[in-house]
């Protein structure tokens, strides 16, 4: 007989859904700035319904991203608020997780591509089928009804089970583990949209492109991608041995950033201040030290036509002064602040580009994952958790002290030897 909750590890027969779950809850009251692994709880919650159009997935394993550290901290929006406004989800919680493996629990009548029993993984892309934008075949990054599953909507993966649309699940990489095929789809598609989209600057043959947190989620995605296009990926890092997990996953170099002659990280000062030259000697020994190293590769100071951007405030000016003529700085994420200082002369004399890139639009996912299920790509799982340490992994997140590579909680994985099963 089914029960109606199960505790985190077990789960019911394949297709019995049960009345209530485990979930790792972000709530309003909880919201905490400097400590945003604070504002995370496991509660007990109803297992959500699901509309004609959506899957009900049994959460295997989910991956951290950074996105829930901005739920959790309740700044630059308030989540909550927004699933209100936008939804009309009056649950005034928060379930985040915009990564996860899983097994299909129920379908909508109107989803015909996915069925009870699938093993998925699912992207975090969600928009609206309808949306006039997309008609007749509009990406819809583009359209106004996009939005990221698990961060700009509820019931993402920290729960035993998740809602989300068809499209959302691609199918799971059978030589992975639950918790090795949690890790790479959302930093992974984003990344492969940043250095395959933006024509003409996709990455081709020999380009050189310099990857910022080579050893982080989005960095170890781009370095392998960028490798896969025949591209020459440098890592940018904050130690040696984040340098070798870079070297070991296809980088030719890398450039550890705290390094004490680079003593320009931060907004640019004023052009025509007292402290613009110190700033351009940092940048000068940063640019000198990237072109020596890639000198060493390719023979030749061939500057990144890809400078590969999510640090933002501190490394901006860095990266728009080291990439090459007609070269792009394509960025998806301010890590280290919004304000972007940009030297227009860089950008006007030298015609570069500054590109915004956000997820990825359905076959980008797809051409992604199936990388990943063709063992093309390391999914590089990082620290694995327990259920009770979805507030930890994002403290250690938040203060940059995880270890490289992707942290991925368990959930359905989480008893022994579960977690080990392709
Ligand atoms: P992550 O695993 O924490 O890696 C980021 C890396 O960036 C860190 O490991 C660190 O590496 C480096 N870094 C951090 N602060 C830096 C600074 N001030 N200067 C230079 N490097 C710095 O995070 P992630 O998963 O790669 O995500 C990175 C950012 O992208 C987050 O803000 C996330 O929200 C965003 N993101 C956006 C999208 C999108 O679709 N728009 C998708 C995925 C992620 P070192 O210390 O080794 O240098």
């Amino acid at each position: 007989m089914s029960l109606e909750l199960y505790p985190i590890g077990e789960l019911p027969p394949v297709g019995e859904v049960p009345a209530q779950m485990h979930a790792s809850l972000i709530l309003e009251k909880r919201f905490n700035q400097d400590q945003p692994g604070k504002a995370f709880e496991t509660e007990i919650v109803d297992v959500p319904p699901i509309g004609s159009s959506e899957v009900l997935v049994a959460v295997m394993a989910a991956g951290v991203n950074y996105n829930n550290i901005w739920a959790a901290r309740g700044i630059p929006l308030n989540v909550i608020k927004q699933h209100a406004r936008r939804w009309r989800d009056e649950s005034e919680f928060h379930i985040g997780g915009s990564d996860a493996s899983g097994i299909v629990y129920k379908v909508g009548e109107e989803v015909h591509d996915v069925k009870v029993g699938d093993r998925v993984v699912v992207h975090c892309g969600i928009w609206d089928p309808n949306d006039p934008e997309l008609q007749p075949d509009g990406d819809p990054m583009f359209a106004p009804s996009f939005t990221i599953w698990g961060f700009g909507s509820n019931y993402g993966s920290f729960a035993q089970f998740t809602k989300v649309q068809e499209h959302q699940c691609m199918p799971k990489a059978a030589h992975l583990t639950w918790e090795e095929a949690a890790a790479p789809t959302l930093v992974g598609a984003t990344a492969y949209r940043m250095l395959t989209h933006w024509t003409p600057n996709k990455v081709k043959e020999g380009d050189v492109v310099l990857v910022w947190g080579g050893a982080g989620g989005l960095g170890t995605m781009a370095i392998q991608i960028a490798s896969h296009f025949g591209g020459v990926p440098i890592a940018v890092v904050s130690s040696e041995e984040r340098g070798e997990y870079c070297m070991k996953l296809g980088a030719k170099g890398f450039i550890n950033r705290k390094n004490s002659k680079y003593t320009h990280w931060g907004r640019m000062p004023d052009w025509d201040s007292g402290e613009y030259s110190k700033w351009v000697r940092g940048v000068a020994a940063f640019n000198g030290d990237l072109l020596r190293i890639i000198q060493g590769v390719v023979g030749e100071r061939r500057p990144p036509r890809i400078v590969f951007e999510h640090s933002a405030q501190d490394t901006m000016p860095t990266s728009i002064v080291v990439a090459a003529e007609d070269g792009m700085v394509v960025i998806c994420a301010g890590t280290s602040g919004y304000n972007l200082d940009v030297d227009a002369r860089y950008l006007w004399d030298f015609q570069k580009r500054l590109q915004g890139s956000h997820f990825a639009n359905g076959e980008q996912a797809i051409a992604f994952n199936q990388l990943v299920v063709d063992g093309e790509i390391e999914p590089c799982l990082g620290q694995v958790f327990g259920f009770e340490q979805v507030g930890e992994a994002h403290q250690l997140m938040y203060e940059g002290k995880h270890q490289p590579g992707k942290m991925v909680i368990l959930v359905g994985a989480e008893r022994e030897g579960l977690g080990r099963e392709a």
